[in-house]
């Protein structure tokens, strides 16, 4: 899954108007901006290879440490506290600890058995949903919308910048999308890895939407 985890990220301005945008899709989007990382470094594994699901070429042959049930709850654990310690907020933390697992849950919805529970322990679970290109897009394309539905009633522009740079989001994620399904699959693993780094840019992008905006309401 990808642009339905910013569609959780977008959601979550409806429970907590603290965090900025950016800080709530880093949370959201949390372990794929760690899994490039362990990529480059050679700590985790992918391997290019077309249908190996209907809706990705790739085999995420091993990911423990980014992609493990219980690598995510610590890294949701970890992510919350150090948002508490700095803002001192409960509820914004535990909301930022939901979207950390979040992740993990849909990606649980779209993978196929390839996401460990515990690093070490060779047990794998997904339900699949990439086996289906149409209900991918449909469920996916769902929680996307639904979230930016939800951060357009939570949220007003104060500024241009606070329109544009939304919709601007909002076209750029879906031109990726688009462009995921219909184009080829990636050269190699090293491009995998830089351009799952470039996603920091996304979460500059929502701290930057964000300062244009401001919550409607209480
Ligand atoms: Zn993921």
């Amino acid at each position: 899954m990808f642009i339905g985890h910013f569609g959780a990220g977008f959601a979550g301005k409806k429970i907590s108007k603290l965090p900025s945008l950016g800080t709530l899709f880093m949370a959201s989007q949390f372990i794929d901006l760690l899994w490039p990382v362990f990529l480059l470094l050679n700590i985790e594994h992918v391997k290019i290879d077309p249908g190996n699901t209907a809706f990705t070429p790739l085999d995420f042959v091993s990911y423990p440490f980014s992609h493990s049930l219980f690598a995510v709850i610590v890294w949701g654990a970890l992510f919350a506290g150090i948002y508490y310690w700095v803002k001192k907020d409960l509820k914004s933390s535990l909301l930022l600890a939901a979207l950390v697992l979040s992740h993990w849950i849909l990606d649980f919805i779209t993978h196929r058995p390839d996401l460990p529970l515990v690093p070490g322990i060779d047990l794998k679970v997904g339900l699949g949903l990439w086996n289906s290109v149409p209900f991918t897009i449909l469920a996916e394309g769902f929680v996307f919308a639904a979230g930016i539905f939800l951060y357009i009633k939570t949220t007003k522009a104060i500024n241009k910048k606070g329109i544009y740079t939304l919709w601007g989001l909002i076209a750029f994620l879906t031109v990726i999308y688009i462009s995921n399904i219909i184009g080829p699959p990636p050269p190699g693993v090293e491009p995998i890895g830089y351009i799952g780094l470039s996603q920091w840019l996304i979460v500059v992008w929502g701290y930057w939407i964000d300062r244009n905006r401001k919550s409607s309401g209480p």
